[in-house]
């Protein structure tokens, strides 16, 4: 069996019918999201929920029941305060059309930058109070948001994001000695960083544009291979046993388009049998998917998802 089984929810979905879900699915880890789709960033709406002790009562719950609590969130925005950028423009990146921009992530060569990210992680991680040592703070969500100035022309989407994450892991380790920080494979971080990891960051993988109907071990599907071949390449820098698998098998926000309302959630319970399977193999043992839009209007609509047949998948 897979030792880590988790499932990664939005944060306004965490609810006592998700406890039981999990419960009865052997899950163990509870991932709390959310996504950018609001102003302001969603790691403010996150730390307001925590503020509600109605809200820490039931993560704690889920605790309590043997099942972690982590926090996956795009942090970068929140990491770097984008108001910064009125006065202090150099920290931010340049686009690949030359113009120093506000929006996403920074210029990762400005050590000020990097030291702001830094500061602000160990503040995150006061806020979010994870009783877990791994942390998931990303880069921020999209596509091109890497900095083209001079200086970070020679760094890849992959390099730049492991360079930010080693400030973000820096300033985490200043709250918490043991803490563990995520690379998130994922967007335009889809190739092997040259720069060489932390020994305390692992890497976790999301597959976001492979095709979701087919193994991803199918070797006729393009995108499959691609990942395949990317996954092969990073366990050559990143342990194994340390890496953690976040898929889209139960993501039914990505099934709707990220539209609500959601749509019957297509669950291909032998793609993702076939999957556990093959990660496994890879010596991977910490494996979750999102399961974002499987909220309380899901259950009005259409009663349980088939989250016990998600938890049977990951008896390999
Ligand atoms: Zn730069």
């Amino acid at each position: 069996m897979i030792k880590d089984r988790g499932v990664v929810i939005l944060v306004d979905e965490v609810s006592e019918r998700w406890l039981e879900l999990m419960k009865a699915a052997n899950l163990n880890v509870l991932g709390v999201h959310e996504i950018v789709t609001e102003k302001p960033n969603s790691v403010d709406k996150v730390l307001s929920r925590l503020e509600n002790p109605e809200y820490r009562a039931l993560l704690d719950k889920f605790e309590q029941n043997g099942i972690r609590v982590e926090f996956e969130l795009h942090a970068l925005e929140w990491l770097l305060p984008r108001e910064l950028f009125d006065t202090r423009p150099e920290l931010f990146r340049i686009d690949k059309n030359g113009n120093r921009v506000r929006e996403l992530n920074c210029c990762a060569s400005n050590p000020d930058a990097l030291a702001i990210i830094s500061d602000r992680a160990h503040l995150l991680a006061t806020k979010l109070r994870c009783s877990s040592h791994n942390y998931y703070l990303w880069m921020d969500d999209a596509y091109e948001s890497s900095c083209c100035c001079e200086k970070c022309k020679k760094y890849n989407c992959s390099d730049q994001n492991m360079i930010i994450m080693g400030a973000v892991l820096e300033g985490l380790k200043r709250y918490d000695p043991e803490a563990k920080l995520a690379y998130l494979a994922y967007a335009d971080s889809l190739d092997v960083p040259t720069v060489k990891p932390h020994k305390d960051m692992f890497l976790e993988f999301a597959p976001i544009t492979r095709n979701h109907k087919t193994p991803i071990t199918n070797p006729d599907e393009p995108n499959n291979k691609k990942y395949v071949d990317l996954l092969g390449g990073l366990l050559k820098i990143f342990d194994p046993s340390e890496a953690h698998i976040l898929e889209y098998w139960i993501d039914n926000s990505l099934f709707s388009g990220y539209k609500k309302p959601p749509v019957l959630l297509p669950f291909a319970k032998d793609v993702m049998a076939d999957d556990v399977k093959y990660y496994h193999s890879l010596g991977i043992n910490s494996i979750t998917a999102f399961g974002c839009y499987l909220g309380d209007d899901y259950f009005e609509l259409f009663g349980n998802p088939p989250i016990n047949d998600y938890g049977d998948c990951f008896n390999c």
